[in-house]
């Protein structure tokens, strides 16, 4: 008996030349993922990846791969075998009996996508749950809410037994929307920003801003390790890290004291933009919801957005700090941002920032500062790490 994972195929209703190309971006996703497990054959049809293990593969570890794959609505493990509805049987029983206890309700569902197939739907049906009550007696049929709901579906190549179907991770494949720059700090927003414009189907880049010495090492790895744990769901990304101490030390000699985050602010967004258009790059994502802190009110928003031409998508803009925590508790980067390392925006904290700065006023408080040197030196120091 071999078991394989059917990967039902999300948000494709998409018609026409769309619909391939997210099919072939879908695939190519899983072969990667699946590649770094072991041995699989990976291949689609008919809206559902069919991923097959050569010889003894994790089957428990290409599951929980699969079901991070955007793009995937649904996971099921499920033994494949003939069409042949005494083999269909028998390897029900097989696959099955362990699964199996006396009294258990129970119903067995089949889906004809091969009509040449000789039985209907119903008769296969009726078939392989009256094998499996004779095999077990004690079984009880239950046509509403059984506690196993058995699928036979026979389709193309093979007929598939499966007893479960867990939610995959929606969304689109990665990549299929474009590609667009995160600013990844180690905080717990940032990550959970990635993850959500990552489900849209966006390719994801990193940008990661350091303040050696009044950063640590420390701080700076446990941003590889989120782009880490992100990366799981989105496949590879690329981070930038860019030294930021010369222009934080610049800000905080020459400016306003209540102007450094606001200033600040906007010196990450021009370099992040300035990265990611030679990256080639459509938009900026950062992980910052309204209100939050000073930097996050909507006047705050507006000077720093006065810098960018690219879009700046804020998918945490309206959700409480709440939601964000249980989303990275969902997605697993919580523990990793919890860490407390200090990130270099709260090393030259004022002490009373601006909550509703004037643009005016910051452009005459940044006018202080050798704005385009300090970029241009921020940016011939940087360095690229890869994850994923
Ligand atoms: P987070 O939890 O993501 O750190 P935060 O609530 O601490 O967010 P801020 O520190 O104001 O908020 O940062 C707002 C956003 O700016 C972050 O979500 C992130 O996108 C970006 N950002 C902040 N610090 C850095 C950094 N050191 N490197 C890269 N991006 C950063
Ligand atoms: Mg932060």
């Amino acid at each position: 008996m071999q078991e394989v994972l059917l990967l039902k195929c999300g948000e494709l209703v998409l018609k026409g030349l769309n619909r391939y190309r997210f099919e072939d971006t879908l695939l190519r996703l899983a072969r990667n993922r699946m590649k770094k497990i072991g041995n699989f054959d990976v291949w689609s049809m008919q809206s559902t990846v069919y991923v097959e293990p050569v010889g003894e593969q994790d089957m428990d570890r290409a599951e929980e791969a699969a079901l991070k794959i955007f793009g995937i609505n649904s996971v099921s493990r499920a033994a494949a075998c003939q069409k042949d509805i005494e083999e269909i049987k028998k390897t029900a029983w097989e696959y099955l009996k362990d699964r199996l206890r006396p009294g258990m309700t129970f119903k067995v569902d089949a889906k004809r996508a091969d009509k040449k197939f000789p039985l209907t739907s119903p008769q296969i049906g009726a078939c392989v749950g009256g094998y499996l009550h004779d095999m077990m007696p004690d079984l009880v049929p239950k046509m509403e809410e059984p506690e196993l709901l058995i699928t036979v579906e026979i389709r193309d190549k093979a007929a598939y037994i499966s007893f479960e179907r867990k939610r995959g991770a929606g969304g689109m494949p990665v990549g299929t929307n474009g590609h667009a720059m995160l600013l990844l700090s180690g905080g717990i927003d940032s990550p959970v920003a990635g993850h959500m414009m990552a489900k849209r189907g966006l390719e994801l880049s990193a940008v990661h801003f350091y303040s050696y010495p009044y950063t640590s090492v420390e701080a700076r790895d446990k941003v590889v390790q989120l782009a880490g744990i992100v990366a799981e769901y989105c496949g590879k990304i690329d981070i930038c890290m860019v030294p930021f101490t010369e222009i934080q030390l610049a800000i905080s000699k020459n400016c306003m004291e209540d102007y450094f985050t606001i200033i600040m602010r906007r010196m990450m967004m021009r370099i992040a933009q300035s990265i990611a258009e030679k990256k080639g790059c459509g938009a900026l994502i950062t992980g910052e919801s309204l209100g939050q802190v000073a930097s996050q009110t909507m006047e705050a928003l507006n000077c720093t957005q006065a810098v960018c031409h690219m879009p700046v998508f804020r998918p945490a803009i309206g959700l409480d700090k709440e939601e964000i925590i249980q989303r990275a508790r969902q997605i697993g980067t919580y523990e990793t941002s919890a860490l407390p390392y200090e990130d270099c925006c709260t090393v030259f904290t004022p002490r009373h920032p601006q909550t509703k700065p004037r643009l005016g006023k910051v452009e005459e408080q940044e006018a202080k500062i050798d704005v385009d040197g300090l970029l241009e030196r921020a940016l011939e120091g940087v360095e690229w790490v890869t994850v994923g």
